[in-house]
Formats: structure tokens, C-alpha cells, sequence
């Protein structure tokens, strides 16, 4: 007889083979997240995942880095060169490690930050102690936030520099302004902000999260000419490398990041990751403008077409979106959970927003966003039974199976590798 421990690997593998025959035959629509290369996928497969490289290439704690630091040192030139950045730090393993470590260079607990609220489009990693958001439960930060014009969808400007001012009155003038989010459909007011906020002496980061693929795409804006100090990121959103983090900025506050991330805040830099953001740079670099730029017009034919069907679409008096996301009020047909859960059994995958990063990568255009808003619209405003739809989206899909804007697509986007 088979052991349970047996049992639990075997089904292990098989849940993994299952959601991978899944995603092959579902339209993925979540805005934070995309699919890699098979390049990516390689890279992070290598016995770079085993090592420890603690420290700065070249000046490692750990002997067996020779091919680690000479990729490491790869990996820095092309994020400088994508993101046209005098310093990159590509160790971050996630954003929000890329933010606390621009908390931890440049501010100090009990700081003042201003930042978008949740509402606005801001991201937990920014949030308050009281909401267990990373900036205040772990680096003590005290969050204000922008005022936000919600009709625009944009933080309002002179009421920001009212509020700075003010702050200042009372003896709480902001140490830090964080700029960037989560919901993100227009570039935020960076260059309308910088020679107000340089002249009060505060750190401007600006979180690319969700962005970075548009921006290194040159799609979207551009916040360190705008006046940002710094930029953070996530490496697989927009930007669509593995999972892992990135701090971008100026020479002059290279040592400070360096040492919030190591040693302040990471040991091992998952090596690995390391190396596919490093092919993923490459990508983009090749590739990133034409994918950019796609996205980019995906988004509004999606966002058109889903307004022309009779759904609420955000942002509507600015054209709806400038970025890769689309945000709708279904409150007029069910509550959003319910919503999501139609959709999903159907086989559209979505949370609060809509994202069209990874349907671009597997190399839709503008005529199927309308076929992506028609099955929305099916399940949403004509209770069409989601279970019937899934076959019908199978088959939409059976033409979307590879990953573009790549160098190399043998394997499928969602191909199952087998190594046992
Ligand atoms: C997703 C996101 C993050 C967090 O990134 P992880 O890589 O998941 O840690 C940080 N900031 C913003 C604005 C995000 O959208």
C-alpha cells in the first residue's frame, strides 16, 4: 500500500498539473499579475535557487559566486538601462521588501508619510499601523494621506500642497511622499508635485509596482525626470519577469539602499529570481515598447467596449485608462464578490480591477478585448450560466497559447514541465 505521504505528493503534483490546464483555458484577467517566458522559467529552475550570494558581487560573504556575480552584475546594467537609472539595486525579493527598504533608508519610525489611501488606489505595503499596512506596523511610519479627487481619479494637486502645509504648521511635515498604487489607471502628479516637495526636503519614492512594464516601455510616465528620488517595483506585473522586487534611484543614495537590503533586510536574494529579472530586462528591453504600447491600447478597447455593452466603467471623463488596468462598478448587477465568483466559473479570472498584462502577453489585440467583453458581459448583465460559457472561452483561447514578446517560445504559456 501507497503512503499517505505518497498520496499528498501525488496529489500535490496533480493540483499543480490541474491549475496549470486551467490557466491554458481562461481568460486571466488580474491586473497585478502576468506570465513569464519559458526563458524566465529556465532561469528560475537553475541551481542558482541553491545558493547564497550575500552581499554585493564582488564583495561576497560566501565563496561559489563567479557565474552568480557576473549575472548579478548583467542583471544591474540592464535594469539601469531599461529604467535609464544611475543605481539599481535588483536584490529586493518582492515590493514590498522594495518599499520597507526606501522606508529604512530614508525615514525613521514616528516619520510622517504621505501616500494614496486604499480608496485612492494605494497599496497595504503603504498603509497604517491600524490597517497592519507594512509602512506603519513594521517601520512605524505615520501615514497622511493624499486628498484624491474621485471623480478624476487623481490625487488634487493644490489641496496636497495645502495639506503639506498645514502638516507643517502642526510640526508633522511628511519625511517621505509615496507615489504609485495598486488601482492605477492615470499617472499620478509627480513632476506637478517635485519642486514643492524638494523645497520642504521630502524623499519622493514612486511605488512602479504595478507600472513597471509600462514605464520601461516608455508608455507611461517617467518619475525619476520627474523628480523622483527613488522607484520601486515589483519585477512581474506589468513588468513581466518573475516574481521578486527592484530599487531604482540616484549614486548618491546608493549605500543607503544597499544596506536596508542587505543586511537590513534580506539574506538570501533568491538567486535564482535574481537571474530571470535579469533575462527579463533583456525582454523588455527588446520587446518592451511594442508591449507597452498594446497593453496600453488593449486596456482602452476593453474598457470601451465593456462601457459600450452598459457597464459603469471608471474614469470615464479621461478615456477611461492610461495604463494596463480597467476599473468597473458592478454594484448595478450583484456585489463584486458574487461577481467575481460568476466569472471565475466561467473561467475569468478577476479581483476588484481588470488587467490586460497577460492576455497581451499570449498576444491578443484590440478585436479580441471585445470578445473578452462580451463573455463579461454574458455572465455579468445577462445571467448567462457561467458553466456553458467555459467551453466557449476554451475554445477562444485554443488560438492564445504561446508567450510573445520573447526571445524564444518553444513551450506553451502554461505548458506543465515534468522533470521526476
Ligand atoms: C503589488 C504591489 C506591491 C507589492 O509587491 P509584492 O511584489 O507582491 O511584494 C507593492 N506596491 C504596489 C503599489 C503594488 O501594487
Amino acid at each position: 500500500m501507497a503512503s499517505s505521504y505518497k498520496n499528498s505528493y501525488k496529489r500535490i503534483f496533480s493540483m499543480l498539473k490541474e491549475h496549470n490546464k486551467w490557466f491554458e483555458n481562461s481568460i486571466p484577467l488580474i491586473a497585478s499579475e502576468n506570465v513569464p517566458s519559458p526563458a524566465v522559467k529556465e532561469a528560475m529552475l537553475s541551481d542558482f535557487g541553491n545558493r547564497y550570494a550575500e552581499g554585493w558581487p564582488g564583495e561576497r560573504v560566501y565563496a561559489g559566486c563567479i557565474y552568480i556575480d557576473k549575472v548579478e552584475f548583467e542583471c544591474m546594467k540592464l535594469a539601469k538601462t531599461l529604467f535609464k537609472a544611475e543605481f539599481a539595486d535588483v536584490r529586493p525579493i518582492s515590493g514590498v521588501i522594495a518599499n520597507l527598504a526606501v522606508y529604512c533608508g530614508f525615514t525613521n519610525p514616528g516619520d510622517v508619510m504621505l501616500a494614496p489611501s486604499i480608496p485612492a488606489g494605494g497599496h497595504i505595503s503603504h498603509g497604517k499601523k491600524e490597517h497592519s499596512g507594512t509602512a506603519g506596523l513594521v517601520h512605524g511610519l505615520d501615514i497622511e494621506f493624499y486628498p484624491f479627487d474621485a471623480e478624476e481619479m487623481a490625487i488634487d494637486v493644490d489641496k496636497t500642497k495645502n495639506k503639506i502645509e498645514e502638516l507643517k504648521n502642526s510640526n508633522r511635515l511628511p519625511k517621505m511622499a509615496m507615489f504609485g498604487g495598486s488601482l492605477f489607471l492615470f499617472p499620478h502628479p509627480v513632476k506637478e508635485l517635485t519642486d514643492f516637495l524638494k523645497s520642504y526636503n521630502i524623499h519622493i519614492n514612486y511605488d512602479a509596482a504595478h507600472v513597471a512594464g509600462l514605464i520601461a516601455g516608455g508608455q507611461f510616465q517617467d518619475p525619476l525626470r520627474e523628480g523622483a528620488d527613488t522607484m520601486t517595483m515589483s519585477t512581474h506585473k506589468t513588468l513581466f519577469g518573475p516574481q521578486g522586487g527592484l530599487v531604482l534611484g540616484f549614486e548618491k543614495h546608493a549605500d543607503v539602499i544597499k544596506k536596508a537590503i542587505f543586511p537590513g533586510l534580506t539574506s538570501s536574494h533568491h538567486i535564482h529570481h535574481m537571474a530571470a529579472k535579469a533575462i527579463t530586462f533583456a525582454e523588455a528591453l527588446e520587446f518592451g515598447k511594442d508591449y507597452a504600447k498594446q497593453v496600453i491600447k488593449n486596456a482602452k478597447a476593453l474598457a470601451e467596449a465593456l462601457s459600450d455593452f452598459g457597464f459603469k466603467v471608471l474614469g470615464e471623463k479621461r478615456g477611461f485608462t492610461k495604463s494596463h488596468q480597467i476599473a468597473v462598478n458592478v454594484l448595478d448587477y450583484s456585489d463584486g464578490g458574487k461577481v467575481e465568483a460568476d466569472l471565475e466559473k466561467a473561467n475569468i479570472i478577476v479581483n476588484r480591477q481588470l488587467g490586460v498584462s497577460e492576455i497581451t502577453r499570449l498576444g491578443m489585440k484590440e478585436a479580441e478585448m471585445r470578445d473578452v467583453a462580451s463573455f463579461i458581459k454574458q455572465v455579468v448583465i445577462e445571467k448567462r450560466d457561467p458553466k456553458k460559457l467555459a467551453p466557449e472561452i476554451k475554445l477562444f483561447r485554443k488560438s492564445y497559447q504561446k508567450v510573445h514578446y520573447c526571445f524564444d517560445k518553444k513551450l506553451g504559456a502554461y505548458e506543465y514541465v515534468k522533470l521526476r
